[in-house]
């Protein structure tokens, strides 16, 4: 599912990536920790070709993506991203938010979107406030759209970078709640989790990924992991 091969990755003379080789099957969800500055979310990045890597292979879904011929757009559509910072459109409805990418990218009438928009926000415990504005509801609904809206695409590939760090603590319970759900319910979906919540490492994840100074220091089941820190 997804492959890293021999990765290197530079910022110009900087080396953020050191020769990293990471197999993630499907539907494993591992999280990845480790200091600021490690090297985590660069890795989690280059998966969407968000950074592209600097030398290396690195396999999503069997496809290349260091292939410059690859069409980016078609492998982003099948990886959802959630970020630190809530990156929803302002000036539409948290409905709107989530129709919106399923009516244009997989051409869904508006029936068929709104109904499955509902059913996701359902998920999230969202539904009652599908008519508010971003700037309308806490940070922590704000994230929790933001994993329908991503969803809401069908990936079979979820990558999130720190999705609970700008969070108010009282409201990162509810949204480590909704990714650790989906885990469970959603079987087929490989999932790439950033996080310094050692807790949900522990209880929502397979693996658990150690970085330092851009390197993987360790990677073992996370049951394993969390026996001998
Ligand atoms: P982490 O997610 O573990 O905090 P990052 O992947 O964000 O680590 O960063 C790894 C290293 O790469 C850091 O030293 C950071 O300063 C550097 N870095 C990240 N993005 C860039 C960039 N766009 N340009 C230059 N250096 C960067
Ligand atoms: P569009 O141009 O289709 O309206 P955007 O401007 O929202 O899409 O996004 C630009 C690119 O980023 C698109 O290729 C899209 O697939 C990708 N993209 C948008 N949101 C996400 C996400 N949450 N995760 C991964 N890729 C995304």
């Amino acid at each position: 599912m997804i492959k890293f091969q021999n990765v290197n990755k530079y910022y110009g003379d900087f080396q953020a990536l050191k020769n990293i080789n990471l197999e993630i099957g499907k539907g494993e969800v591992v999280t990845l920790i480790g200091p600021s500055g490690s090297g985590k979310s660069t890795l989690t990045r280059c998966i969407n070709g968000l950074e592209a890597i600097s030398d290396g292979a690195l396999f999503v879904n069997d496809i290349n993506i260091a292939d410059p011929k690859v069409d980016m757009r078609q492998v982003r559509q099948n990886i959802g991203m959630v970020f630190q910072h809530f990156e929803l459109y302002p000036h539409k409805t948290v409905l709107e938010n989530i129709t919106l990418a399923p009516m244009k990218v997989l051409g869904m009438n508006e029936a068929e979107a709104i109904e499955d928009a509902e059913r996701r926000l359902n998920n999230v415990s969202m539904l009652e406030h599908k008519d508010k504005y971003p700037s309308q509801i806490s940070g922590g609904q704000k994230q929790r759209v933001a994993i329908a809206r991503a969803l809401a695409m069908r990936p079979s590939v979820m990558l999130f970078d720190e999705p609970t760090s700008a969070l108010d603590p009282e409201t990162i319970g509810d949204v480590l709640a909704v990714i650790e759900r989906l885990g469970t319910n959603q079987p087929d979906l490989t999932m790439v989790i950033v996080t310094h919540e050692m807790g949900f490492a522990r209880e929502a994840s397979d693996r658990t990924i150690f970085m330092a100074k851009g390197e993987i220091i360790e990677d073992r089941p996370s049951e394993e992991f969390f026996l001998n820190p």
